[in-house]
């Protein structure tokens, strides 16, 4: 499924209404360089998910925890340096826990991740524009696979 977002605005729009859809246990992995729009994302999908609070990345904590409609486990990993760190600060009580998680560079922490999850890929193309993103989203496995069908359907983007 793929999202073309011409400014923050439009890629918060997408996150804003997968978090309207996300259900408990929702795995969402976010990959894109620096500066890609992954924190602008998951602003989007915490405002799906009722959450009223500033967020920010949580680059030297990994963790933040935000209470809405369900919590959200907004982690960024880009500053660990082995999978050890994930598993010291309950990463597995967390993703299998009754809140949403999303993962910003989601792709350095790979072997640990669940086989299952939403995979959100966040690129620029400079020739099309400055502001230009292509939000690529793929889901692995079965308890996802209804999800694209509702975003195809009802994301009015
Ligand atoms: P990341 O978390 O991937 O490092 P951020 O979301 O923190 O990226 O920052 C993205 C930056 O790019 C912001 O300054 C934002 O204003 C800018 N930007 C420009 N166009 C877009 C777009 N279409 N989508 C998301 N961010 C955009
Ligand atoms: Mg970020």
């Amino acid at each position: 499924m793929l999202f073309e977002s011409y400014s923050p605005n439009d890629t918060e729009k997408v996150g804003e209404y997968l978090g309207s859809i996300a259900n408990k246990g929702y795995v969402i992995c976010l990959t894109g360089d620096l500066g890609a729009g992954k924190t602008k994302f998951v602003k989007g999908l915490a405002k799906g998910l009722n959450i009223d609070d500033y967020i920010t990345s949580p680059t030297f904590t990994i963790v933040n925890e935000y209470n809405g409609r369900l919590p959200l486990y907004h982690f960024d990993v880009y500053r660990i340096n082995d999978t050890d760190e994930m598993h010291e600060i309950g990463f597995d009580e967390y993703i299998y826990g009754q809140g949403v998680s999303v993962i910003e560079w989601a792709n350095i922490i790979e072997e640990i991740l669940p086989k299952e999850n939403i995979w959100v890929d966040i690129s620029k193309d400079m020739e099309v524009g400055e502001d230009y993103r292509k939000i690529q989203i793929k889901v692995n496995g079965e308890k996802y696979q209804g999800l694209i069908w509702e975003m195809i359907e009802k994301c009015e983007f």
